[in-house]
């Protein structure tokens, strides 16, 4: 059942956000007034923006005020660009080590505790504000519009939810009034995909939110058998999370016949990019800013190399010049859609592979995600499930870890994978990188039962944010 449209834009939407204490629908109208403003005034906007960032990270923030000191760092010049140069690529270990120094207490609405180990499989504890959910949520109202869907038009997410409040009832009421469903993404053998399509049928879906692999594995049952024509409520399917493929994109578009397109974010970062309808990727500029930086030093468009982010506007835990982990390259040029936001180009990602289980359950790999990343002092982690019912799960770990998280983390495993299976947890110095080349956390031998082989480690998807709770706003979050 859903609520009807109208109901769910004009009054539980907004209501849900108000009660949030979250500014959504103002930062999408936000977004949509820079959209349509001349370049040399949306520069104008940017470049007081982080200004503002770097005033107040000098004033508020110990970890900064010392770096400004030292590196001559002066928040109010007149190029913000060159001023935030001098400061160093903030890498995850730094913010491990030195994060509380950088967390403003006071921020309004209070800290939100988060943390990632999407698709790298390393962990990072974070704070995030009231300012970044909305960001997040705003940011993809504002993106999404771009395809004719409206706030409060029916949702449906192919996601991974947090285990422990999967069929919490109070959620199952927030998701009815919002117009959103979600659909299991860790629960995908023959019989719930079949559940899932059926869903989002009787649901009529005017978009479809999810991971990569997942998406293709739901379209690959379908075709042939399921077209477009099913689907004709449908406007747009956002593919996130994880590296999208080109033969993806076609496999889904042949299924369902509508635009699909790529969403790219971090869970430490927010919303980042955003596909537009002619095929580029949209920086969220006045969210966040992107430097693209080969050895340190910046590259001019069209040059690869790795993707260093600042947040402008959220308060809680700026991290400023922080390198995601990603590779890819700021595209010359302006987009023939008219929005004067610069264009992202990825290149490589992670990928990540299903989990097959001897009840015949699939489980799109985010699921090790949910089970290591909030405990402490794992600081990087990798899966490889050798047979049926034998997995093995390396750690990487920092002086918080403690010695029976390792019997916690197999019972873990147990519970949510069968009483029968072993899972050898160790402790390691390094996960190495894969043969292949890509970044994997989630490594499966064994072949399904479904006809669907083919899908197990293909390469997915790009990073984002696995965010069960809130897709980026929680990875992914979304809500
Ligand atoms: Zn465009």
């Amino acid at each position: 059942m859903s609520v009807s449209e109208w109901f769910a834009r004009n009054l539980s939407y907004p209501g849900h956000e108000w009660l949030r204490g979250r500014p959504t629908g103002l930062v999408a109208q936000t977004l949509a007034q820079l959209a349509r403003t001349p370049r040399a005034l949306v520069q104008d906007d940017l470049a007081r923006r982080l200004r503002a960032t770097l005033s107040f990270a000098g004033e508020k923030l110990p970890y900064y005020a010392e770096l400004f000191r030292r590196r001559g760092v002066d928040p109010q010049a007149r190029d913000p660009y060159g001023e935030l140069a001098r400061l160093p690529v903030l890498e995850k270990s730094t913010v491990r080590a030195r994060g509380a120094e950088m967390v403003f207490r006071d921020v309004p609405g209070g800290l939100i505790r988060h943390s990632s180990g999407g698709t790298t499989g390393d962990t990072l504890h974070f704070y995030i504000d009231r300012i970044r959910q909305a960001q997040d949520l705003g940011g993809r109202m504002f993106v999404q519009q771009w395809f004719g869907v409206q706030p409060g038009d029916r949702r449906a997410y192919l996601w991974g939810s947090p285990i422990e409040v999967k069929r919490a009832r109070i959620k199952r009421w927030r998701d009815r009034l919002l117009n959103e469903i979600l659909l299991d993404a860790f629960e995908l053998a023959p019989p719930q995909i079949e559940a899932h399509l059926a869903k989002i049928r009787r649901f009529q879906a005017r978009l479809i939110y999810g991971y990569p692999s997942a998406m293709a594995l739901l379209s690959q049952h379908a075709r042939g058998r399921l077209g477009p024509d099913e689907f004709p409520a449908l406007r747009a399917i956002v593919l996130t999370g994880e590296e999208v493929t080109a033969d993806q994109v076609a496999l889904v578009r042949e299924v369902f016949g509508c635009p699909v397109v790529e969403e790219y974010g971090a869970r430490e970062v927010g919303l980042i990019a955003h596909e537009c309808p002619y095929g580029n990727r949209h920086i969220i500029a006045p969210h966040v800013h992107v430097e693209v930086l080969s050895q340190g030093r910046s590259v001019p468009p069209g040059d690869v190399g790795d993707i260093i982010c600042t947040p402008l506007n959220t308060r809680a835990q700026p991290l400023l010049r922080y390198r995601i982990g990603d590779v890819g390259a700021l595209v010359a040029g302006d987009c023939p859609c008219g929005v004067p936001f610069p264009l992202l180009r990825l290149t490589g990602g992670k990928v990540t592979g299903f989990i097959v289980l001897s009840d015949g359950r699939l489980c799109h790999g985010a699921v090790t995600s949910h089970i290591l990343r909030d405990q402490p002092g794992i600081v990087e982690f990798k899966t490889h499930q050798r047979a049926i019912d034998v997995f093995e799960v390396l750690l990487v770990v920092d002086e918080r870890f403690r010695p029976e998280t390792l019997r916690l983390v197999s019972q873990r495993y147990r519970r949510l994978f069968g009483a029968q299976v072993r899972a050898d947890c160790r402790v390691v110095d390094r996960i190495p990188p894969d043969v292949s080349g890509k970044r994997r956390y989630v490594v499966s031998d064994v072949a399904p039962q479904t006809g669907a082989g083919a899908i197990v480690d293909r390469p997915s998807a790009p990073e984002g944010s696995p965010l069960p709770i809130e897709p980026h706003g929680e990875p992914a979050g979304h809500r």
